[in-house]
């Protein structure tokens, strides 16, 4: 895997930027799509371009369980 992928940076604090716009991204209402389900999750997103911060756990199968929560309903 390459790592230039960045479209966020984060600075000393630990707060997350986006790298386009240059603003703090900000906890906002996400969709996070795991085959044709969309589950409302809350993550960092940019105000400005709507870029989302995915964590690596949830991209790399913490969906997995995410789906399993919802069928336990
Ligand atoms: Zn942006």
């Amino acid at each position: 895997m390459t790592a230039d992928k960045n479209y966020y940076t984060m600075d000393t604090q630990g707060n997350l930027k986006c790298l386009k716009c240059g603003v703090p991204l900000v906890k906002g209402k996400a969709k996070f799509m795991y085959l044709d389900n969309g589950f409302p999750v809350e993550l960092p997103v940019c105000p400005i371009c709507g870029f989302v911060y995915v964590p690596e756990e949830l991209a790399l199968g913490k969906v997995l369980s995410v789906e399993k929560a919802l069928e336990d309903k």
